[in-house]
């Protein structure tokens, strides 16, 4: 007899679990209990399903590095005896998390599927009930005997997204995720469509490296019309500041003003790496295209091309982490190392 697959199902919040609260009525997570009485289909998957939940269970506007690092364990912990995970996680920062997981998990062979929902679970137009039962399905999904998306992913609504491809793009309606510059891996309708030549399969057969560490000492600077220098100069001068995506014009562009270059110039200077990121969601950084990017380049930044801002800001935190090297860290934070850049 075909072993059953299984499944390891972890909660860490979200809305898909949440209540009213009677005292103030705002939503709050409450336990998998809550989800588990409502979903009454999870026994009927003929798959071997586990749960584990984070205690408390979190709004994902709480989630950080220590839930990932979390998060990263738990899939270690389980890792042989599953053949595919899903995370249960608000949508705020789901794009940060999946993100973050997919630099923590070097070689995943298995399926990692975040899902969530717009509406909880005990309403009665929840995306919650469509999206946990999709995406159980996907993880145990396999081809010629293999999983069939071996990657960290997003799944919401009908789409299956490379996980550091994805930006929440929608507070209201139940497409909540976009991924604008790769496509889908996966699309359900009657059937779920897997997207083959878009999906990375590990080549050879090396063991999980789950890393441990992350180095927060970054930040995100939205260049906007007006900006003072001032600003720049309080930014760039933080304690310990070791890196910063700069989330420019366009094609990777920003003001070419003398006190705006001199102040990236001296940034660059001491050791801050600066990551050129659009803010446009489509398309790419291409820093010799204008003048304005080019002032950039020559100033020390360096493009981040069409990563977006969530996984550019967890790559740099992941190599600060494990790349004291500075040249060695130049090279990795502008080239794929899980799909997330072009
Ligand atoms: N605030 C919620 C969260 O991110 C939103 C959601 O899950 O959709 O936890």
């Amino acid at each position: 007899m075909q072993k059953k697959s299984s499944i390891l199902l972890i909660y860490t919040g979200g809305t898909i679990g949440m209540e009213l609260s009677p005292k103030t009525g705002n939503l709050i997570p409450v336990n998998f209990g809550n989800i588990a009485r409502e979903m009454p289909e999870l026994v009927r998957f003929d798959l071997d399903i586990k749960t584990v939940s984070f205690s408390p269970p979190l709004d994902s506007s709480e989630m950080g590095p220590d839930m990932w690092i979390r998060l990263a364990l738990t899939i270690e912990e389980h890792y042989d005896r599953f053949d595919g995970f899903v995370i249960l996680h608000g949508t705020d920062t789901m794009a940060y998390s999946a993100s973050a997981l997919s630099f923590l998990l070097e070689n995943l062979g298995k399926p990692v599927i975040f899902t969530g929902s717009q509406l909880p679970i005990g309403m009665l137009r929840t995306d919650g009930r469509e999206n946990l039962i999709t995406s159980i399905e996907i993880a145990a999904s396999e081809i010629n005997d293999a999983p069939a998306v071996p990657e960290v992913c997003v799944f919401f609504q009908n789409k299956l997204f490379r996980g550091n491809r994805t930006t929440k793009y929608n507070v209201e309606y139940f497409n909540a995720f976009r991924s604008e510059n790769y496509p889908p891996l996966a699309e359900t309708g009657i059937n779920i469509e897997f997207n083959y030549h878009a999906i990375n399969y590990p080549y050879g057969d090396h063991k999980l490296k789950v890393y441990k560490e992350v180095d927060n000492n970054v930040a995100i600077l939205k260049i906007f019309p007006g900006i003072k220098g001032t600003l720049l100069n309080t930014l760039f001068n933080t304690v310990n500041l070791k890196g910063v995506i700069m989330e420019t014009y366009g094609a990777g562009n920003a003001p070419t003003a003398s006190w705006f270059i001199s102040e990236i110039e001296k940034a660059v200077e001491r050791g801050i790496l600066i990551v050129n990121v659009s803010q446009c969601t489509t398309g790419s950084v291409d820093m010799n295209k204008y003048n304005t990017g080019k002032r950039l380049q020559e100033a020390g930044v360096v493009s981040g091309y069409d990563m977006t801002t969530e996984a550019a800001v967890t790559k740099l935190m992941f190599l600060l982490a494990q790349t004291p090297n500075d040249k060695e860290l130049r090279s990795l934070i502008n080239s794929s190392i899980r799909g997330e850049i072009k």
